[in-house]
């Protein structure tokens, strides 16, 4: 049922164009994903609330775009290049390899004998200019965390900004993880939104608990269910190199719990490596002690991937016996999208109730005037029921419909997605109704 579950959202991904297999026409990549028309709108509404509520919604926060690529040295500061690693056994049969966590004493696949565990970077290398030699050699950054901390004395000089403040990232990483696998769940190229929050060391407890509320709040406020959410500590033995103290927010997919953000106390290290590396003076002065300090970072960290997955899986819904239709094989699996309305991809769909010129043109004209401020959709084609139904597959909060009563009192029906209720509205009044609604997404 479970399995089900996943097969079935990741074949209305494709369908519906949330997510395709990546270079598919060359029998695809392994791991590797496109989002399509509907999943990059989701994928932008994900980043969007995100970056209001960690950037916009605190004054001492702000943002930055750094590069992918970064200076050698970065790596080798921050540990990556030292510990940026899993140790890994191979199967001495069928020559997989695995993470040596997830293995036993012998090979999950063939059962075969396992190596010894063996390191393995996990950064993906390349080459600057047209030598492949070691002196041009990049990575490509795995986590967006390092552009903040290289950055840190630009921002402070540019924002004045006094601790505890943070400097947030969303953008693109690479992993060459060994284990791939569950849809985009684990991938080797993904999305981070990353938060570093500096504080006096004294303080890091407590803005770890903050972080650690605040980021719970934030699914739920999104709409996942609390029953599917959980925060859970690691173990000493779980930490990475960097860290005093983790804990991931977990949510319960169909194939277990498994994290979708991790929240971390970084302590100094991030800073006091890259000060010592570069020869930068990287502390912060402390006007209250008149003290030179190395600020703790406390990391909320979370990809974009995992979250939507998350979103998806907790949004899906199989309507038992159908809600539209009396067609026997819609019945059996008609799908609703539960997201969240700022989330949903089409914000409403403007919907002529049967193919005339008068109708068509109404609705088309309310189109037109509303597609200004949200992304929406006009759609023709079809019997209504269909229509109705293929709005509710992809998420879309509201179905506008223009009869021929529309004509004469110029209202129109807006069906809402999830309790099926539809109430009529005066054309001239939905422009405010929806702003409501949506705010600003
Ligand atoms: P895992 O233990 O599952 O490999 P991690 O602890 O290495 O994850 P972090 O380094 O804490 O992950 O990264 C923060 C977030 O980035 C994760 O919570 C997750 O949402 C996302 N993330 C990490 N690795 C991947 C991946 N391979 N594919 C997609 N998202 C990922």
């Amino acid at each position: 049922m479970a399995e089900n579950k996943m097969e079935n959202i990741i074949s209305l991904c494709k369908r519906r164009g949330f997510i395709f297999p990546g270079s598919e026409i060359y029998g695809g990549l392994e791991s590797i994903y496109d989002y399509g028309p509907l999943g990059v709108e989701l994928k932008n509404n994900i980043k969007k609330a995100w970056w209001r509520e960690m950037t916009h919604g605190h004054q001492n926060i702000v943002g930055l775009d750094a590069a992918i690529l970064m200076h050698p040295k970065v790596w080798e500061a921050s540990g990556h290049l030292r510990g940026f690693s899993d140790p890994l056994v191979e199967c001495k049969k069928c020559h997989k390899r695995f993470r040596v966590d997830e293995v036993k004493q012998s090979c999950p696949e063939c059962a075969g004998q396992l190596t010894e565990a063996k390191m393995f970077n996990l950064m993906f290398k390349t080459f600057v200019g047209p030598v492949d030699d070691l002196a041009s050699v990049l990575w490509l950054r795995p986590e967006t965390a390092q552009g903040i901390f290289v950055n840190f004395n630009n921002i402070r000089q540019v924002a004045r900004l006094k601790l505890p403040f943070g400097v947030a990232q969303i953008g693109k990483v690479f992993r060459n993880e060994i284990t791939t696998g569950n849809f985009i769940f684990r991938t080797r190229e993904f999305e981070q939104m990353e938060l570093e929050f500096f504080v006096k060391p004294v303080e890091a407890e407590k803005w770890y608990n903050y972080w650690q509320e605040k980021r719970i709040a934030w699914y739920l406020s999104l709409g996942i269910k609390k029953e599917n959410l959980r925060l859970r500590d690691h173990k000493k033995s779980e930490l990475a190199h960097y860290a005093q103290a983790c804990s991931d927010i977990e949510y319960r997919f169909p194939f277990g719990w498994s994290e979708v953000e991790g929240i971390a106390n970084r302590t100094d290290f991030d800073l006091k490596q890259h000060a010592k590396i570069s020869g930068q003076d990287l502390s912060y002065f402390d006007d209250e002690t008149k003290e030179k300090i190395f600020p703790y970072v406390i990391e909320p960290s979370a990809g974009v991937d995992r979250p939507l997955l998350a979103f998806l899986v907790d949004a899906y819904t199989e309507i038992k016996g159908g809600r539209t239709t009396t067609t026997k094989a819609v019945k059996e699996r008609e799908v609703v999208l539960k997201l969240d309305k700022r989330l949903a991809p089409v914000k409403f769909a403007v919907l002529p109730l049967v193919n005339k010129t008068p109708l068509l043109k109404l609705a088309k004209e309310i189109y037109e005037n509303l597609k200004r401020y949200w992304f929406i959709q006009y759609d023709e084609i079809g019997s209504i029921g269909r229509r109705y139904r293929r709005q509710d597959e992809i998420g879309t909060p509201y179905c506008l419909t223009v009869d021929f009563e529309s004509l004469e009192d110029k209202k129109v029906t807006v069906r809402d997605r999830d309790t099926m209720k539809q109430e009529r509205l005066n054309i001239a009044e939905l422009e405010d109704y929806f702003r409501e609604i949506f705010e600003n997404f």
